[in-house]
């Protein structure tokens, strides 16, 4: 259990002033000039030695993503954070923006500079207009105080400028995010070359997710060490949780990374509605990771590498519960849905595999199709993982793989009943 003394957002519900007196006062922009005059490497090297691991939802360590930046090169360097949180289930991001925004603002100078920017865009979603709102009024703020912008009090010139984004969900991932900003249509580009090379206005960029930099500066200001010795090895820290669906009470939660699923539920969460036996599937990462079933969740930890061992993630660490009233093929074929809609429509694969994997699924659930389909459908769903630009792809496949794996009988059963109905039906 995550000891008080050790969480990092402090004030992620609100309860107390989250101008720039109040995120002074629980420690922002403490030491951050020290930490600049220690240079460039000496910031790469502490994330680095933190273990800190993107929390976007890939996991791609941190401190060696920015150490792929350029150390020397004509071009401007650009740090582009992140704020396009979309993925069903999950809402971290949006506590931070609204309640803790100069922990972001402070990492996003620490980052900017290790990095060698002096630039930062914050990609924000589209429906976030309040949080937008707050996160300007805390860069205003910073600006006033002289705490970024030219000649500010840190010696490193850095320009914040926050994007708004008009509700795609493509456009969270990071190549579709960089067209964007440069006022083109939200599509992926092809890798490689990859952003740290030629991402925004063809110069060196690093993606980031907000709570990846919001954590920066409590990691210089407490030690690397102090982080690595949180969670567990090789997924180090503290963690936004967020945990929605069929508990007590949904919330948004700061714990360690690698508690037992079980303990966080009930500790937070006040338990399952109805107890750990009305439990049916856990989507513990955001909707696009593979669900697990009941038994699994009783007993995994929530990390990337014990829900990468079941064939899960941790994604984004949106866990969304579904106790034994849910329909579980109505609620892969509404996620189905989600990804046809959002496919940015470039790559074959995924125009057309994300909506026949939706109209399967439609028939299905009312148990209006044949067995082998089943397997039918599995088989494209691996025809479109991999196949494709962007994670999109597998984005859509995984949660239909997931349904397939762990509740095969229950897409049987539903389509021995419909068979048996109609049979009926024909008989009379
Ligand atoms: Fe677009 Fe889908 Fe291809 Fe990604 S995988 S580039 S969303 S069509």
């Amino acid at each position: 259990m995550l000891h008080d003394r050790d969480r990092i957002f402090r004030n992620i519900y609100g309860f107390h002033d989250v101008g720039l007196k109040g995120a002074m006062r629980r420690g922002a922009w403490d030491g951050t000039k020290f930490f600049i005059d220690k240079g460039h490497d000496y910031i790469i090297d502490e994330v680095k030695k933190s273990g800190l691991r993107g929390r976007g939802g890939a996991g791609f360590p941190t401190g060696l993503k920015w150490s792929f930046m350029p150390k020397a090169d004509a071009r401007p360097s650009y740090l582009v954070i992140n704020a396009d949180e979309s993925e069903p289930g999950s809402c971290k991001d949006r506590e931070i923006l609204r309640h803790d925004p100069h922990l972001m603002i402070e990492g996003a100078l620490l980052a900017s500079f290790a990095m060698r920017a002096h630039t930062c865009y914050v990609y924000v979603r589209g429906e976030y207009i309040r949080e937008r709102e707050a996160l300007q009024r805390a860069i205003d703020e910073a600006y006033e105080a002289k705490l970024v912008g030219k000649n500010n009090v840190h010696g490193w010139d850095f320009d914040i400028f926050v994007h708004h984004g008009a509700g795609a969900y493509i456009c969270g991932e990071e190549t579709a995010m960089l067209e964007s900003l440069e006022g083109k249509k939200g599509q992926p580009r092809l890798k490689p070359p990859f952003p740290a090379n030629v991402g925004l206005y063809g110069a060196p960029t690093t993606i980031n997710n907000v709570e990846s930099i919001a954590v920066a500066g409590e990691i210089l200001r407490r030690g690397s060490a102090w982080f690595a010795a949180l969670g567990k090895p090789n997924n180090t820290g503290t963690k936004l949780f967020q945990i929605s669906g069929h508990v007590e009470r949904p919330c948004v939660v700061e714990e360690e990374m690698g508690i037992p699923l079980k303990e966080l539920i009930d500790k937070h969460c006040g338990g399952i509605r109805g107890g750990w036996d009305n439990l049916l599937a856990v989507i513990p990462g955001g909707s696009s990771v593979r669900c697990i079933t009941a038994e699994q969740a009783e007993a995994v930890t929530m990390d990337f590498d014990a829900l990468g061992k079941l064939g899960s993630g941790l994604g984004t660490a949106a866990v969304i519960l579904m106790d034994k009233s849910t329909d579980i093929i109505a609620a892969i074929r509404r996620i189905a849905y989600f990804y046809k809609h959002e496919s940015c429509g470039q790559c074959t694969p995924c125009r057309e595999g994300t909506g026949w994997m939706w109209r399967v699924l439609e028939r299905m659930e009312r148990g209006e199709a044949e067995k082998r389909e089943i397997d039918l459908l599995f088989d494209v769903t691996k025809q479109v993982e991999g196949h494709t630009i962007c994670a999109l792809g597998d984005a859509a496949a995984w949660p239909v793989q997931g349904l397939i794996k762990n509740f095969r009988p229950v897409i049987e059963a539903r389509i021995d009943d419909y068979q048996r109905k109609h049979a009926r039906v024909a008989a009379e």
